[in-house]
Formats: structure tokens, C-alpha cells, sequence
């Protein structure tokens, strides 16, 4: 009984640990770290359907990191924290 216990703890840091990491890459880092320790494997599985990167506000795009502008639309953008808005355009005269 005590390995057993032993076992599924290794298997819950374990987990924690990859989920953590995979969940990380698409800004989920924290909620994969809790779903691996709580699910184990299973919560490996749950955090790849996790997405919290931002998205472009025009078409929508996923964005990895912090672009100054789309990668997709070249709306240029403004970062408030994790939300970008898309900066005025200038009125070209
Ligand atoms: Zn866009």
C-alpha cells in the first residue's frame, strides 16, 4: 500500500511537471501544472486542448508571443497586459 501511494505521488509531480510545460507553450502554464498533479496523464491529455494565447482582435490569429503587429493582418498593436488592442490607424491625408 505504501509504494502504491509512493508511485502515484512521483506520478502526479511527474505529470504536473509536463503539463505544466506543455501548457506553458500556449500560455495555459498554470492550469497544466494543477490538471497534471490532480489528473495525472490524463491532465497531459486536457492541457493540450487549452489554449489562453491572445488572439488578433481583426481576423483572429492566434499569437504566440507579443507581435507588434499581426503576423496574419499587419494590424499593429497596442499590449494592455495579456490583452492587445489594435493601435488607431493614423489617417493618412
Ligand atoms: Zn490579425
Amino acid at each position: 500500500m505504501g509504494a502504491y501511494w509512493y508511485w502515484m505521488m512521483g506520478l502526479s509531480i511527474a505529470s504536473s511537471a509536463i503539463a505544466g510545460i506543455v501548457g506553458s507553450r500556449k500560455e495555459a502554464g498554470f492550469e497544466g501544472t494543477i490538471l497534471g498533479f490532480l489528473l495525472g496523464p490524463f491532465g497531459i491529455v486536457m492541457v493540450c486542448f487549452f489554449d489562453h494565447r491572445p488572439v488578433c482582435s481583426k481576423c483572429g490569429v492566434k499569437l504566440s508571443q507579443r507581435p507588434a503587429s499581426c503576423p496574419q493582418c499587419a494590424t499593429e498593436f497596442q499590449w494592455v497586459g495579456r490583452c492587445c488592442l489594435p493601435k488607431p490607424q493614423k489617417k493618412s491625408v
